[in-house]
C-alpha cells in the first residue's frame, strides 16, 4: 500500500495505524488503536486490534508488537484461512 493509499485509508478508518493486504490470501489486515476504532479493549488490557478487512474479523492483543506480527499471519481469521488452504481463487 503506499503513502496516498494509506493517507485515504486513515481518513476512512477512525484508530487505523497500518494496512496491508496479505500476500498469503490476498485480503486486506488492518491495524487499530482499539479505542479510536471504537473497538473492544478489555477495559485496556488489549489496546490493539487486527481486523481483516474483507471478512470483519477482529482479534485483540496487548501490546503493539503482538499486533503487527499478527498482520503478517492470517490463521486468526477462519474464513481467510479457510481460504488459503483452498489456494487463489
Ligand atoms: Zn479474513
Amino acid at each position: 500500500m503506499n503513502d496516498a493509499e494509506m493517507r485515504a485509508a486513515r481518513r476512512e478508518h477512525a484508530g487505523l495505524l497500518a494496512m496491508h493486504r496479505s500476500r498469503t490470501t490476498g485480503t486486506v489486515i488492518g491495524l487499530y488503536r482499539a479505542r479510536d476504532a471504537r473497538l473492544d479493549d478489555d477495559e485496556g488490557r488489549a489496546p490493539y486490534s487486527t481486523v481483516c478487512q474483507d471478512h470483519g474479523t477482529i482479534c485483540c492483543h496487548r501490546t503493539l508488537r503482538a499486533a503487527r506480527g499478527h498482520m503478517a499471519y492470517v490463521g486468526w481469521c477462519e474464513a481467510c484461512h479457510a481460504g488459503a488452504r483452498n489456494g487463489p481463487q
